[in-house]
């Protein structure tokens, strides 16, 4: 896996247009002694960084990042800051009680605000519009997929998720076909980059390095070793989502599968005026196999969904972000929602990989007696959860027992996935019995039992 051909603007839109330079700053090229080492500059590692440096401004910290701040998932995303968590309600009340799940779930929606009001504070202009998310319904099996959602999410006190009428939801957005849908106000638009750079640069000036263009080649207890020296330190950060199975030790950790992302040009006020979102509302649809789009600050449409392969062994390679018959599948799916935008130049396509632990679990901890702390398995639902995922690693790294510190995902630990060819048949085959119990609900309009039976593990972006 080496740097992206083109430079690192040619990575994603939000990148490219994110308004800094993407210069890699200075690698690490002698040992160093930190009170705390991070591994990957992403969401994770950035967050980490910033809520310890706020409460103990003292502390000596070292972010070792491979290419550039912001160049993995955080750089890429669909820029959906919500309250989604992979695990269900149910799964969590399992582990840690109905109080347990509902802690969780209301952490989740107040880091959406935090991230907000931390932006807001350091001046990061991450063109944020808090619309919350319309969920279309688009088919008979649809709609009745989202009136259990709704009714299953007021069983667990959500009561912010609505359920819409035709007129309602096709007056928030104007798509074809629309039957009903969902409203959850619970989700902010961003431009991830310009979040995930304007972090970078907020840390570096509070004096924390960020060692950029430096590969961790080991991470142990206390040590991660680098090609330019060794960081030493109390405690060691794992923040490498996707990338972990590149790592020693970690292959079988989490699967790298890949969403992918097309952007339109901006699109004139006459087209919004038929289209709608007017408060930049994220949207999809209630379909098995995972869209997602949202209308940008400069008025574009970014729009992404699964159904790339996962590639045998955990592979990760640049030009896996790109995938000719998914973006041009995904451009179609779009003029099917907008027939409006047919002949609308599609300007960017890309994509990126998401860590899907083996039980569709996230987590955040910290082994007290290695002081190795980890976050990551988010699946496509990272954007807030791994600025709450900072935050914890700043309590428990701090010692202190906090509301957050006993929140169910908090030391969970999942099992490895299989060994290859199970994992490449298992996760293909989760992939492809989405987009078949999508064309069996088309043809049947019933709801597929083999998308149901799947659906928990298909959750995220
Ligand atoms: C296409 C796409 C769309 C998505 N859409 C959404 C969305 O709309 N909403 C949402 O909530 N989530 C979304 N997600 C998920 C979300 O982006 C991620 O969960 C989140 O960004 C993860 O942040 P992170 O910091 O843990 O990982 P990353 O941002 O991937 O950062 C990991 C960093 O570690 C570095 N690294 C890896 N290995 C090493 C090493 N050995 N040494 C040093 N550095 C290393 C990488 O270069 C990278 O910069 C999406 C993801 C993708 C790919």
């Amino acid at each position: 896996m080496t740097s992206h051909e083109g430079g690192y603007g040619a990575v994603s839109l939000w990148l490219e247009t994110c308004g800094d330079s993407l210069e890699p700053g200075p690698p690490l090229t002698r040992d160093v002694e930190v009170d705390v080492a991070i591994v990957g500059a992403g969401f994770t590692g950035l967050w980490t960084a910033y809520y310890l440096s706020e409460s103990r401004p003292d502390l000596r910290i070292a972010i070792v990042e491979r290419e550039i701040a912001g160049f993995g998932a955080s750089g890429r995303n669909g820029g959906w800051a919500s309250a989604l968590f992979p695990s269900s309600m149910a799964t969590l009340a399992k582990q840690a009680g109905r109080e347990g799940a509902i802690a969780q779930h209301a952490a989740m929606r107040g880091a959406i605000d935090e991230v907000i009001r931390a932006a807001a504070a350091e001046g990061i202009d991450a063109g944020i519009a808090k619309g919350g998310t319309i969920s279309l319904a688009r088919t008979p099996t649809q709609l009745r997929r989202s009136r259990a959602g709704v009714e299953d999410a007021h069983t667990w006190g959500q009561d912010e998720y609505e359920l819409l009428g035709a007129d309602e939801a096709r007056s928030r957005l104007n798509a074809t076909n629309v039957l009903g849908g969902t409203y959850t106000p619970d989700c902010a638009a961003l431009q991830p980059a310009k979040l995930v750079r304007g972090l970078a640069a907020v840390l570096r000036a509070r004096g924390v390095a960020i060692y950029e263009k430096t590969p961790a080649l080991t991470i142990a207890p206390h040590r991660v070793t680098t090609p330019g020296g060794t960081v030493s330190a109390e405690f060691v950060v794992r923040a490498t989502e996707g990338y972990t199975p590149t790592l020693d030790g970690q292959r079988r950790a989490v699967a790298p599968v890949y969403s992918l992302i097309i952007a339109t040009a901006p699109l004139p006020a006459s087209v919004w005026d038929e289209i709608g979102l007017k408060h930049r509302e994220t949207f999809n649809d209630a379909r098995h196999l995972i869209i997602y789009g949202q209308r940008t600050a400069d008025d574009r449409i970014v729009f992404g969904g699964r159904g790339a392969p996962y590639h045998f062994g955990s592979r990760i390679k640049p030009e896996y972000d790109n995938h000719a018959r998914v973006h041009r599948s995904l451009h179609r799916e779009l003029v099917r929602l907008f027939p409006v935008l047919a002949s609308t130049p599609i300007t960017h396509r890309w994509g990126g990989n998401l860590g899907i632990a083996r039980d569709w679990h996230a987590s955040v901890g910290l082994d007290a007696a290695t002081g190795l702390g980890w976050a990551g398995g988010y699946v496509g639902d990272g954007v807030t959860t791994t600025n709450l995922a900072g935050r914890t690693l700043r309590d428990l790294i701090l010692g202190e027992s906090t509301e957050l510190t006993s929140l169910p995902w908090v030391g969970h630990s999942s099992r490895k996935w299989e060994v290859e060819p199970v994992r490449w048949l298992a996760v293909n085959a989760g992939l492809s019995a989405m987009t078949l119990a999508d064309t069996e609900e088309k043809i049947t309009r019933h709801e597929s039992l083999l998308g149901r039976a799947m659906a928990p593990f298909m959750g995220g972006h």
